[in-house]
């Protein structure tokens, strides 16, 4: 243990990083050094962890807190969200589409209840009805349905996923709230949201008092069209909660990084996989995720009118490198990062949000929609939702329509995204289990 007082806690964290992959590659396997990771971790003391270093208004619910929030999205291990808990995380992010997580959660925080701000969603199913009275009944089902997974008598909030316009002006959605709240079943309502039209969206928020959280899909490339709404909105009391921080989250494959010397397997090991084997090269002097992920996330929090963000975390490692970027100042370093990152993802990103393309598609196909799901595929490593999500639309508006068209859409991109052949690779990739 001598070695362990002249190296810093950080770098501590890397080479018990690198130890456990070397330890899970021996012991179980590659695919299962995280188990031999979380054993460490999990024997840290609590003043070893990282923690949340700055709490902030969540609008004017009284609430204060962590700038950096737990997506749960997909999670595997519940034991991850009950260790960000105890480094100072308390605003979790669920939803009944994202697999065990609503579960997971409430088999962990069954004694911090109280301690952290959870906020589920609306199922996207509940809304594909065909009267009124069907969709009360389905709204309601949804939320009493994470009541019980949650294992708890109230929820914080609850949010319109994939929000729309019309699904911001349902009446019935908002009588079904209304009911909710006065059982003491659910606090606050909202809406999380990163179609196109997102300007639109945030601009029905000054219609409704009673929708206190507003979940955009905020960075550094995406801000422009809600920037203003979104200042007068959190004056007014409403709590901004950032998500897609990540400006899709190209890692492995920014420039040169297919020169490292990798192995010859890396091309053939899942994104998941991939991650870990890249991150040991901070060690030898390259950079990448870790700085990126905390760079994206402090230019997000460098606007004052953002409450927190979310970010998904999957395992010990992810808590352990975002953390460190809460309380901190966005800095000449970070803009470098993200400057050179959007020199690399420039025609490569479509801006969540944007539709800039759409009214010049004959056929209706919903680009945006497409290269989101696409996004979830191949960078955040979520196929199963992606595909689900893709096989949601009707036939006529998936990717295959884009076959023999001569793509008029194109010239009206202004990252000159290459639509047609992005839109008809996603259909191949997306389509699998259509
Ligand atoms: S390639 Fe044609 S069908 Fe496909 S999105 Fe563009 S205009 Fe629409
Ligand atoms: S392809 Fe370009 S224009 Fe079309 S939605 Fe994406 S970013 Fe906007």
């Amino acid at each position: 243990m001598k070695f362990l007082k002249k190296i810093r806690r950080r770098d501590f964290f890397r080479k018990i990083t690198d130890r456990t992959f070397f330890a899970g590659s021996v012991l179980f396997g590659l695919g299962r050094d995280n188990r031999v990771k979380n054993f460490f971790v999990n024997r840290l003391t609590q003043e070893e962890k990282v923690r949340i270093k700055s709490y902030r208004n969540l609008g004017n619910t009284g609430f204060k807190v962590s700038d950096i929030s737990f997506g749960a999205s997909h999670i595997t291990d519940g034991a991850v969200v009950r260790y960000a808990v105890d480094c100072g995380v308390n605003y979790i992010d669920t939803a009944p589409t994202y697999g065990q997580s609503e579960r997971l959660i409430g088999e962990v925080l069954k004694e911090k209840r109280k301690e952290v701000f959870i906020t589920t969603k609306y199922s996207g199913r509940a809304w594909r009805v065909k009267n009124p009275e069907e969709l009360k009944k389905n709204l309601r089902e949804s939320l009493e349905r994470s009541l019980k997974d949650l294992r708890t008598d109230y929820l914080d909030a609850i949010l319109i996923h994939g929000a729309s316009e019309s699904r911001m002006k349902s009446e019935d959605m908002h009588e079904v709230f209304k009911k909710a709240k006065k059982e003491g079943k659910v606090k606050y309502s909202g809406a999380s949201f990163h179609s196109s039209g997102m300007g639109n969206i945030v601009k029905q928020f000054f219609n409704y008092d009673s929708m206190k959280i507003l979940t955009p899909a905020y960075n550094y490339l995406n801000n422009k069209d809600v920037n203003e709404d979104i200042k007068s909105l959190s004056e007014k009391g409403r709590a901004i909660v950032a998500m897609k921080t990540r400006m899709g989250a190209y890692l492995e494959r920014l420039p040169g990084w297919d020169k490292q010397p990798l192995g010859e397997d890396f091309e053939s090991l899942p994104v998941a996989r991939k991650r870990t084997v890249m991150d040991r090269f901070v060690d030898s002097g390259k950079r990448f995720t870790a700085d990126f992920n905390r760079s994206t996330f402090k230019w997000v929090l460098s606007n004052p009118h953002v409450s927190t963000l979310i970010a998904s975390f999957r395992t010990f490692y992810d808590v352990d490198t975002f953390l460190p970027a809460s309380g901190e100042k966005f800095g000449y370093y970070d803009k470098e990062i993200l400057d050179t990152y959007t020199a690399f993802i420039w025609n490569k990103y479509c801006r969540v949000g944007c539709d800039l393309c759409h009214s010049y598609c004959p056929k209706g196909i919903q680009v945006n929609d497409i290269l989101r799901f696409q996004m979830y595929y191949e960078n955040y490593g979520d196929r199963r939702m992606a595909v689900s999500e893709y096989s949601n639309l009707p036939k006529d508006k998936l990717g295959d329509n884009c076959s023999g068209c001569d793509a008029p859409c194109q010239k009206f991109c202004p990252y000159d995204i290459a639509i047609k052949e992005r839109l008809l690779q996603s259909h191949k990739m997306l389509s699998l289990n259509c």
